[in-house]
Protein backbone atom coordinates (compact mmCIF):
# COMPACT_ATOMS: atom_id res chain seq x y z
CA UNK A 1 0.00 0.00 0.00
CA UNK A 2 1.27 3.52 -0.63
CA UNK A 3 0.07 6.95 0.21
CA UNK A 4 0.43 9.74 -2.42
CA UNK A 5 0.24 13.11 -2.45
CA UNK A 6 0.00 15.74 -5.38
CA UNK A 7 0.78 19.30 -4.97
CA UNK A 8 -0.30 21.69 -7.34
CA UNK A 9 0.80 19.32 -10.36
CA UNK A 10 0.51 20.54 -13.67
CA UNK A 11 1.30 19.01 -16.97
CA UNK A 12 2.57 21.51 -19.93
CA UNK A 13 2.88 19.26 -23.28
CA UNK A 14 5.84 20.09 -25.49
CA UNK A 15 3.21 21.86 -27.94
CA UNK A 16 2.71 24.20 -25.37
CA UNK A 17 -0.82 22.32 -24.27
CA UNK A 18 -1.26 22.84 -20.69
CA UNK A 19 -3.41 19.59 -20.17
CA UNK A 20 -3.29 19.04 -16.07
CA UNK A 21 -3.68 22.93 -13.72
CA UNK A 22 -3.03 22.64 -10.47
CA UNK A 23 -3.78 19.48 -9.17
CA UNK A 24 -3.56 18.95 -5.80
CA UNK A 25 -4.86 15.70 -4.18
CA UNK A 26 -4.07 13.61 -1.40
CA UNK A 27 -4.90 9.46 -1.97
CA UNK A 28 -5.07 7.46 1.54
CA UNK A 29 -3.24 3.96 1.93
CA UNK A 30 -4.97 1.49 -0.36
CA UNK A 31 -7.91 3.81 -1.12
CA UNK A 32 -9.27 2.85 -4.49
CA UNK A 33 -9.78 7.15 -6.51
CA UNK A 34 -11.43 7.03 -9.87
CA UNK A 35 -10.54 10.04 -12.02
CA UNK A 36 -13.95 10.71 -13.84
CA UNK A 37 -14.15 13.28 -16.44
CA UNK A 38 -15.25 13.66 -20.34
CA UNK A 39 -12.14 12.54 -22.87
CA UNK A 40 -9.54 14.77 -23.37
CA UNK A 41 -10.52 16.48 -19.29
CA UNK A 42 -6.61 15.46 -17.95
CA UNK A 43 -7.28 12.29 -16.65
CA UNK A 44 -4.76 9.25 -18.57
CA UNK A 45 -2.22 12.21 -18.63
CA UNK A 46 -2.58 12.59 -14.71
CA UNK A 47 -2.49 8.67 -14.77
CA UNK A 48 0.63 8.56 -16.96
CA UNK A 49 2.55 11.10 -14.28
CA UNK A 50 1.85 8.82 -11.48
CA UNK A 51 3.15 6.39 -13.36
CA UNK A 52 6.10 7.67 -14.40
CA UNK A 53 5.35 7.71 -18.19
CA UNK A 54 5.18 11.78 -18.23
CA UNK A 55 6.86 14.44 -17.12
CA UNK A 56 5.75 16.53 -14.42
CA UNK A 57 6.19 20.18 -15.59
CA UNK A 58 5.46 21.71 -12.73
CA UNK A 59 4.21 20.38 -8.97
CA UNK A 60 5.55 17.82 -6.55
CA UNK A 61 3.94 14.33 -6.03
CA UNK A 62 5.19 12.24 -3.40
CA UNK A 63 4.70 8.38 -2.77
CA UNK A 64 5.03 7.44 0.87
CA UNK A 65 6.43 10.78 1.81
CA UNK A 66 9.35 10.61 -0.75
CA UNK A 67 9.82 13.35 -3.64
CA UNK A 68 8.24 10.70 -6.42
CA UNK A 69 8.87 13.77 -9.87
CA UNK A 70 12.17 11.48 -11.03
CA UNK A 71 11.71 8.17 -9.82
CA UNK A 72 11.59 5.78 -12.60
CA UNK A 73 8.11 3.56 -12.88
CA UNK A 74 10.13 0.60 -11.75
CA UNK A 75 11.25 2.32 -8.24
CA UNK A 76 7.67 3.88 -7.89
CA UNK A 77 6.40 0.48 -7.44
CA UNK A 78 3.62 0.41 -9.68
CA UNK A 79 1.65 -1.68 -12.18
CA UNK A 80 -0.50 -0.14 -14.83
CA UNK A 81 -3.84 -2.14 -16.86
CA UNK A 82 -4.44 -0.37 -20.02
CA UNK A 83 -7.94 -0.24 -22.23
CA UNK A 84 -6.26 -2.74 -24.81
CA UNK A 85 -5.05 -5.49 -22.29
CA UNK A 86 -2.52 -6.65 -25.41
CA UNK A 87 -1.97 -10.03 -23.96
CA UNK A 88 0.29 -11.79 -25.84
CA UNK A 89 -1.39 -14.27 -28.66
CA UNK A 90 1.07 -16.74 -28.78
CA UNK A 91 1.25 -17.15 -25.47
CA UNK A 92 -1.00 -19.11 -22.78
CA UNK A 93 -2.74 -17.86 -20.49
CA UNK A 94 -0.01 -18.65 -18.01
CA UNK A 95 2.37 -17.87 -19.81
CA UNK A 96 1.17 -14.28 -20.37
CA UNK A 97 0.74 -14.15 -16.25
CA UNK A 98 4.23 -15.66 -15.56
CA UNK A 99 6.03 -13.03 -18.29
CA UNK A 100 6.98 -10.43 -16.19
CA UNK A 101 8.10 -12.30 -13.64
CA UNK A 102 9.89 -14.63 -16.27
CA UNK A 103 11.68 -11.72 -17.35
CA UNK A 104 12.87 -10.56 -14.01
CA UNK A 105 14.91 -13.71 -13.72
CA UNK A 106 12.65 -15.29 -11.00
CA UNK A 107 12.71 -19.16 -9.63
CA UNK A 108 10.07 -21.32 -12.15
CA UNK A 109 8.61 -22.64 -8.55
CA UNK A 110 7.98 -19.26 -7.18
CA UNK A 111 6.87 -18.46 -10.80
CA UNK A 112 4.51 -21.31 -10.78
CA UNK A 113 3.29 -20.73 -7.34
CA UNK A 114 2.18 -16.41 -7.82
CA UNK A 115 0.38 -17.74 -11.13
CA UNK A 116 -1.55 -20.66 -9.06
CA UNK A 117 -2.63 -17.74 -6.61
CA UNK A 118 -3.43 -15.07 -8.81
CA UNK A 119 -5.23 -17.58 -11.35
CA UNK A 120 -7.44 -18.39 -8.23
CA UNK A 121 -7.87 -14.76 -7.39
CA UNK A 122 -9.18 -14.08 -11.23
CA UNK A 123 -10.85 -17.50 -11.35
CA UNK A 124 -8.45 -18.16 -14.44
CA UNK A 125 -7.42 -21.77 -13.10
CA UNK A 126 -9.32 -23.53 -15.82
CA UNK A 127 -7.83 -21.53 -18.28
CA UNK A 128 -4.21 -21.20 -17.97
CA UNK A 129 -3.18 -23.63 -20.75
CA UNK A 130 -5.53 -21.43 -22.92
CA UNK A 131 -4.21 -19.24 -25.63
CA UNK A 132 -5.86 -15.36 -25.88
CA UNK A 133 -7.73 -16.31 -29.15
CA UNK A 134 -9.86 -18.86 -27.31
CA UNK A 135 -11.36 -16.43 -23.97
CA UNK A 136 -13.54 -14.23 -24.06
CA UNK A 137 -13.37 -10.14 -23.83
CA UNK A 138 -14.15 -10.04 -19.99
CA UNK A 139 -11.11 -13.32 -19.79
CA UNK A 140 -8.53 -11.32 -21.55
CA UNK A 141 -9.09 -8.22 -19.54
CA UNK A 142 -9.32 -10.61 -16.59
CA UNK A 143 -5.26 -11.89 -17.71
CA UNK A 144 -4.43 -8.33 -17.95
CA UNK A 145 -5.65 -7.07 -14.56
CA UNK A 146 -3.53 -10.63 -13.37
CA UNK A 147 -0.73 -9.50 -15.17
CA UNK A 148 -0.61 -6.30 -13.19
CA UNK A 149 -2.16 -7.91 -9.93
CA UNK A 150 0.74 -10.66 -10.10
CA UNK A 151 3.45 -8.22 -9.33
CA UNK A 152 2.59 -7.38 -5.72
CA UNK A 153 3.14 -3.88 -6.18
CA UNK A 154 1.65 -1.09 -3.98
CA UNK A 155 -0.04 1.13 -6.58
CA UNK A 156 -2.27 -0.52 -8.92
CA UNK A 157 -3.16 2.25 -11.92
CA UNK A 158 -6.09 1.46 -14.11
CA UNK A 159 -7.15 3.63 -17.09
CA UNK A 160 -10.16 2.64 -18.92
CA UNK A 161 -9.87 -1.13 -18.57
CA UNK A 162 -13.76 -2.61 -19.09
CA UNK A 163 -14.29 -0.06 -22.39
CA UNK A 164 -13.69 -2.63 -24.70
CA UNK A 165 -16.34 -5.32 -23.14
CA UNK A 166 -19.84 -5.25 -23.43
CA UNK A 167 -22.29 -3.81 -21.21
CA UNK A 168 -22.82 -7.10 -19.22
CA UNK A 169 -19.08 -8.00 -18.74
CA UNK A 170 -18.49 -4.27 -17.52
CA UNK A 171 -20.61 -5.14 -14.70
CA UNK A 172 -19.62 -8.35 -13.88
CA UNK A 173 -15.52 -7.22 -13.97
CA UNK A 174 -16.82 -3.89 -12.10
CA UNK A 175 -17.60 -6.05 -8.81
CA UNK A 176 -14.62 -8.47 -9.57
CA UNK A 177 -11.85 -5.74 -9.49
CA UNK A 178 -13.76 -4.30 -6.01
CA UNK A 179 -13.74 -7.26 -4.26
CA UNK A 180 -9.51 -8.02 -5.84
CA UNK A 181 -9.14 -4.73 -4.50
CA UNK A 182 -10.64 -5.42 -1.17
CA UNK A 183 -8.49 -8.33 -0.83
CA UNK A 184 -5.06 -6.86 -2.13
CA UNK A 185 -5.67 -3.66 -0.74
CA UNK A 186 -3.66 -1.50 -3.34
CA UNK A 187 -3.65 2.01 -3.82
CA UNK A 188 -5.88 2.37 -6.38
CA UNK A 189 -6.27 4.62 -9.00
CA UNK A 190 -8.69 4.24 -11.89
CA UNK A 191 -9.42 6.16 -15.24
CA UNK A 192 -13.11 6.18 -16.58
CA UNK A 193 -14.92 8.20 -18.47
CA UNK A 194 -18.31 6.70 -16.97
CA UNK A 195 -19.91 8.09 -14.09
CA UNK A 196 -21.91 4.54 -13.27
CA UNK A 197 -18.51 2.71 -13.11
CA UNK A 198 -16.91 5.61 -10.98
CA UNK A 199 -20.33 5.54 -8.42
CA UNK A 200 -20.20 1.29 -7.78
CA UNK A 201 -16.55 1.33 -7.21
CA UNK A 202 -14.92 4.35 -6.11
CA UNK A 203 -13.91 5.16 -1.97
CA UNK A 204 -13.51 8.78 -3.85
CA UNK A 205 -14.29 10.18 -7.13
CA UNK A 206 -11.90 13.46 -8.82
CA UNK A 207 -14.37 14.87 -11.16
CA UNK A 208 -12.05 16.50 -13.86
CA UNK A 209 -13.20 18.76 -16.65
CA UNK A 210 -10.49 20.72 -19.09
CA UNK A 211 -7.72 19.61 -16.78
CA UNK A 212 -8.81 21.28 -13.59
CA UNK A 213 -10.53 19.05 -10.67
CA UNK A 214 -14.53 20.27 -10.28
CA UNK A 215 -14.72 18.14 -6.78
CA UNK A 216 -13.65 15.52 -5.38
CA UNK A 217 -15.84 13.42 -2.82
CA UNK A 218 -17.28 10.00 -2.01
CA UNK A 219 -19.85 9.03 -4.60
CA UNK A 220 -23.04 9.99 -1.88
CA UNK A 221 -21.48 13.63 -1.98
CA UNK A 222 -21.09 14.27 -5.66
CA UNK A 223 -24.55 13.13 -6.02
CA UNK A 224 -26.05 14.71 -3.24
CA UNK A 225 -24.03 17.72 -2.81
CA UNK A 226 -22.70 19.03 -6.40
CA UNK A 227 -20.52 21.94 -5.68
CA UNK A 228 -20.98 22.99 -8.99
CA UNK A 229 -23.26 22.65 -12.37
CA UNK A 230 -20.33 20.74 -14.21
CA UNK A 231 -20.22 17.84 -11.61
CA UNK A 232 -24.37 18.14 -10.84
CA UNK A 233 -24.79 17.43 -14.72
CA UNK A 234 -22.15 14.67 -14.83
CA UNK A 235 -22.83 12.82 -12.02
CA UNK A 236 -26.34 10.87 -12.13
CA UNK A 237 -28.23 8.84 -15.72
CA UNK A 238 -30.25 10.59 -16.52
CA UNK A 239 -28.38 14.14 -15.77
CA UNK A 240 -30.21 16.19 -13.45
CA UNK A 241 -32.63 18.86 -14.98
CA UNK A 242 -31.72 22.23 -15.35
CA UNK A 243 -33.87 25.38 -15.64
CA UNK A 244 -32.25 28.40 -16.16
CA UNK A 245 -34.01 32.13 -14.73
CA UNK A 246 -33.54 35.60 -13.29
CA UNK A 247 -34.48 36.02 -10.03
CA UNK A 248 -36.90 38.55 -9.20
CA UNK A 249 -38.41 38.97 -5.42
CA UNK A 250 -37.14 35.91 -4.02
CA UNK A 251 -38.96 33.70 -6.94
CA UNK A 252 -37.69 32.32 -9.75
CA UNK A 253 -40.54 32.75 -12.79
CA UNK A 254 -39.92 31.61 -16.24
CA UNK A 255 -43.16 31.54 -18.70
CA UNK A 256 -45.56 30.13 -16.54
CA UNK A 257 -43.70 29.06 -14.23
CA UNK A 258 -42.59 30.64 -10.48
CA UNK A 259 -40.90 28.91 -7.92
CA UNK A 260 -40.50 30.48 -4.72
CA UNK A 261 -36.72 30.38 -3.78
CA UNK A 262 -36.64 30.96 0.08
CA UNK A 263 -37.30 27.29 1.31
CA UNK A 264 -34.41 25.97 -0.64
CA UNK A 265 -31.87 28.57 -0.23
CA UNK A 266 -30.01 30.22 2.52
CA UNK A 267 -29.72 33.49 2.11
CA UNK A 268 -32.27 34.46 -0.54
CA UNK A 269 -31.44 38.15 -1.10
CA UNK A 270 -27.83 37.45 -2.06
CA UNK A 271 -29.17 35.44 -5.64
CA UNK A 272 -31.56 38.67 -5.84
CA UNK A 273 -31.46 40.03 -9.27
CA UNK A 274 -29.10 36.77 -10.45
CA UNK A 275 -29.12 34.56 -13.53
CA UNK A 276 -29.59 31.01 -11.67
CA UNK A 277 -30.12 27.72 -12.75
CA UNK A 278 -32.47 25.34 -10.50
CA UNK A 279 -31.75 22.06 -10.91
CA UNK A 280 -33.55 18.75 -9.86
CA UNK A 281 -32.68 14.87 -10.42
CA UNK A 282 -35.11 13.18 -12.61
CA UNK A 283 -35.37 10.38 -9.86
CA UNK A 284 -35.94 12.89 -7.26
CA UNK A 285 -39.59 14.01 -7.97
CA UNK A 286 -42.69 12.40 -7.18
CA UNK A 287 -46.29 12.28 -8.68
CA UNK A 288 -48.79 12.68 -5.19
CA UNK A 289 -46.30 13.52 -2.70
CA UNK A 290 -47.88 13.04 1.10
CA UNK A 291 -44.79 16.03 2.14
CA UNK A 292 -45.86 19.36 1.05
CA UNK A 293 -42.45 20.64 1.33
CA UNK A 294 -41.96 20.71 -2.23
CA UNK A 295 -42.65 22.17 -5.97
CA UNK A 296 -45.60 21.47 -8.03
CA UNK A 297 -44.41 21.88 -11.00
CA UNK A 298 -47.21 21.55 -14.34
CA UNK A 299 -45.24 19.67 -17.91
CA UNK A 300 -46.15 18.65 -21.27
CA UNK A 301 -45.28 15.17 -21.98
CA UNK A 302 -43.96 14.36 -25.08
CA UNK A 303 -42.23 10.69 -24.69
CA UNK A 304 -42.35 8.01 -22.63
CA UNK A 305 -39.90 4.62 -22.28
CA UNK A 306 -41.06 1.93 -19.83
CA UNK A 307 -37.86 0.52 -18.85
CA UNK A 308 -39.62 -2.30 -16.44
CA UNK A 309 -38.61 -0.75 -13.00
CA UNK A 310 -39.01 2.30 -13.59
CA UNK A 311 -40.51 5.26 -17.21
CA UNK A 312 -38.14 7.84 -18.13
CA UNK A 313 -40.71 10.50 -19.06
CA UNK A 314 -39.43 13.52 -21.31
CA UNK A 315 -41.12 16.13 -21.33
CA UNK A 316 -41.32 19.80 -21.09
CA UNK A 317 -41.66 22.91 -18.56
CA UNK A 318 -42.98 26.09 -21.07
CA UNK A 319 -39.60 25.69 -23.58
CA UNK A 320 -37.43 23.40 -21.29
CA UNK A 321 -37.13 19.93 -22.29
CA UNK A 322 -36.82 17.72 -19.04
CA UNK A 323 -36.29 13.97 -17.61
CA UNK A 324 -38.74 12.31 -15.18
CA UNK A 325 -38.37 8.88 -13.70
CA UNK A 326 -41.58 7.65 -12.73
CA UNK A 327 -43.09 4.69 -11.17
CA UNK A 328 -44.27 2.45 -14.21
CA UNK A 329 -47.60 1.79 -13.21
CA UNK A 330 -48.08 5.70 -12.66
CA UNK A 331 -46.90 6.20 -16.51
CA UNK A 332 -48.84 9.41 -17.85
CA UNK A 333 -49.97 9.45 -21.61
CA UNK A 334 -48.00 10.48 -24.42
CA UNK A 335 -49.30 14.55 -25.02
CA UNK A 336 -51.06 14.78 -21.62
CA UNK A 337 -50.49 17.20 -19.11
CA UNK A 338 -48.72 16.03 -16.29
CA UNK A 339 -48.35 17.59 -12.68
CA UNK A 340 -45.04 16.64 -10.62
CA UNK A 341 -43.76 17.11 -7.48
CA UNK A 342 -39.71 18.30 -6.88
CA UNK A 343 -39.13 17.96 -2.86
CA UNK A 344 -37.54 21.12 -1.50
CA UNK A 345 -34.58 18.53 0.01
CA UNK A 346 -34.12 17.44 -4.06
CA UNK A 347 -34.11 20.88 -5.29
CA UNK A 348 -30.72 22.74 -5.93
CA UNK A 349 -29.73 26.40 -7.16
CA UNK A 350 -26.49 27.70 -8.88
CA UNK A 351 -25.73 30.49 -9.78
CA UNK A 352 -25.80 30.66 -13.34
CA UNK A 353 -22.33 33.18 -14.02
CA UNK A 354 -19.75 31.12 -11.57
CA UNK A 355 -21.89 27.97 -12.04
CA UNK A 356 -21.14 27.46 -7.96
CA UNK A 357 -23.64 26.28 -5.67
CA UNK A 358 -25.82 28.53 -3.87
CA UNK A 359 -25.89 27.62 -0.02
CA UNK A 360 -28.64 25.56 1.30
CA UNK A 361 -29.35 25.06 4.64
CA UNK A 362 -31.61 21.72 3.68
CA UNK A 363 -30.46 18.23 4.66
CA UNK A 364 -30.03 16.23 1.10
CA UNK A 365 -30.08 12.66 1.45
P1 LIG B 1 -8.39 11.92 -21.05
O1 LIG B 1 -7.62 10.78 -20.50
O2 LIG B 1 -9.19 12.63 -19.98
O3 LIG B 1 -9.24 11.57 -22.23
P2 LIG B 1 -5.81 12.95 -21.83
O4 LIG B 1 -5.10 13.11 -20.54
O5 LIG B 1 -5.49 11.78 -22.68
O6 LIG B 1 -7.39 13.04 -21.57
O7 LIG B 1 -5.57 14.26 -22.70
C1 LIG B 1 -5.78 15.56 -22.17
C2 LIG B 1 -5.53 16.57 -23.25
O8 LIG B 1 -4.14 16.59 -23.57
C3 LIG B 1 -6.25 16.30 -24.54
O9 LIG B 1 -6.71 17.51 -25.08
C4 LIG B 1 -5.19 15.68 -25.43
O10 LIG B 1 -5.44 15.95 -26.78
C5 LIG B 1 -3.94 16.38 -24.95
N1 LIG B 1 -2.73 15.53 -25.13
C6 LIG B 1 -2.56 14.26 -24.74
N2 LIG B 1 -1.32 13.81 -25.05
C7 LIG B 1 -0.70 14.85 -25.67
C8 LIG B 1 0.60 15.03 -26.24
N3 LIG B 1 1.52 14.06 -26.23
N4 LIG B 1 0.88 16.24 -26.80
C9 LIG B 1 -0.03 17.23 -26.81
N5 LIG B 1 -1.27 17.13 -26.28
C10 LIG B 1 -1.60 15.96 -25.72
Amino acid sequence: MAHLLFKGINKVYPNGFHAVHDFNLEIKDGEFICLVGSSGCGKSTTLRMVAGLEDITAGEFYIDGKLANQMSSRERGIAMVFQSYALYPHLTVYENLAFGLTLEGIDADVIEEKVQATAKILGLTDYLERFPRALSGGQCQRVAVGRALIRKVSIFLMDEPLSNLDAKQRVTMRSEIKQIHRSVGATTIYVTHDQTEAMTMSDRIVVMNAGRIQQVGTPYELYFHPQNLFVAGFIGEPPMNFIRGTVENGKLTVGELSLDLKPIVKDVSSIEGKKIVFAFRPEAIEVDPEDKNCYMIDSQVDLTELLGDTTNVYANVGDVNVILKVNPHKTPEMGASFKFAVPYKAAYVFDAETELAVESDLERH
